[in-house]
């Protein structure tokens, strides 16, 4: 893709406002179908979430649940210090404590994001499908109770092709959930994914994940466009390379006035990653390359009091980072 400046400019300098008339017409439609849902969702399905929905620029933001998930995974020794293998044990168990989080499993939201445009729909990663967790996978069960068809789509852009955001592009019998996107992922990611010797290279406990990318990847290729920093996925929606946690992990940057970017999980844990970004985190791939993004994006984020949306935030997962110490903190903004 080609470096689209003229049209990044643009939606940052829209005369229109925050949000165009027609635009906030369905915007407030949109939140009353929200509150519908979410009526509905407590009368006949308890486990719908109503989305979270808000004005950025010329967008319009929706932010979903896809349910949520643990780490370590059910199945597997219930130890959190799996997750931060180089971190003093009683160091670990100290911070979690005072954080007032389990030392046997931590659970994280799964967030899903929604960019409403005049003429497209983007979703930012797909949820996790029905292959994950049982927690998980609820993406497509709350878009419809949020009024909004699948199909509709327009574009799926993947932070990073891990089970809780790839997996669910398909159902059970491989049909893609999103039949008439475009899909897109870095470079890197695909050729990380893709190429023969990843899945015998990674450790045991991470096979799973590459014969599930790879699955998946292989699914959408005819409809995939693979992208790298810089590139607009859409006018005023960016690629930020933010990676390490996989080779190819991005953020998207989105034009308007205050600032936001989705960041996948660049950040991954609201108490642990904010407080201590330098702590190894045994999901990511490349750990001190994640480790240098994680705090780049943090120390651009507070000096430019840019909003983000974190994947696997407490639900809806936006909020911004602020300096505490020598480290930060998250603070929701939802
Ligand atoms: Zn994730």
């Amino acid at each position: 893709m080609s470096d689209h400046s003229n049209r990044w400019a643009a939606p940052t300098t829209s005369a229109a406002g925050p949000m165009a008339p027609l635009d906030r017409r369905r915007f407030l439609a949109r939140t009353a179908a929200a509150v519908a849902a979410a009526t509905l969702g407590n009368a006949v399905c308890a486990a719908a979430t109503a989305p979270y929905v808000f004005a950025h620029g010329v967008f319009e933001i929706t932010l979903l649940s896809d349910g949520h998930f643990v780490l370590p995974p059910p199945n597997t020794p219930a130890d959190v210090g799996f997750l931060y293998p180089d971190t003093p044990r009683p160091e670990l168990e100290a911070f979690l404590r005072a954080a007032g989080l389990s030392i046997e499993r931590v659970q994280l939201p799964n967030n899903v994001v929604l960019i409403r445009t005049a003429s497209d729909l983007v979703l930012v990663d797909a949820g996790a499908g029905s292959g994950w967790q049982p927690t998980a996978g609820k993406l497509v069960e709350n878009l419809q109770a949020a009024g909004i068809d699948p199909a509709s789509v327009t574009k799926v852009v993947f932070t990073h092709a891990h089970p809780d955001h790839l997996w669910g592009v398909a159902d059970d019998g491989g049909a893609l959930r999103f039949p008439n996107a475009a899909y897109f992922v870095a470079e890197q990611e695909w050729n990380f994914w893709m190429a023969q010797d990843t899945v015998t290279k990674l450790p045991e406990s991470f096979r799973r994940f590459a014969l599930g990318a790879r699955r998946d990847l292989s699914r959408i290729k005819d409809r995939l466009k693979t992208v790298k920093a810089g590139d607009d996925i859409i006018g005023g929606v960016r690629i930020v390379d933010t990676s390490g946690h996989t080779p190819g992990h991005i953020s998207l940057e989105l034009a308007g006035g205050d600032g936001l970017m989705v960041v996948g999980d660049v950040i991954a844990n609201a108490a642990v990653s904010f407080a201590h970004p330098e702590w190894r985190f045994a999901i990511d791939t490349v750990p001190e390359l994640a480790i240098a993004s994680r705090r780049r994006l943090l120390d651009r984020a507070v000096a430019e009091k840019t909003r983000l949306i974190g994947s696997h935030w407490p639900y809806p997962g936006l909020g911004m980072a602020e300096r505490s110490g020598s480290a930060y903190r998250f603070v929701a903004t939802s």
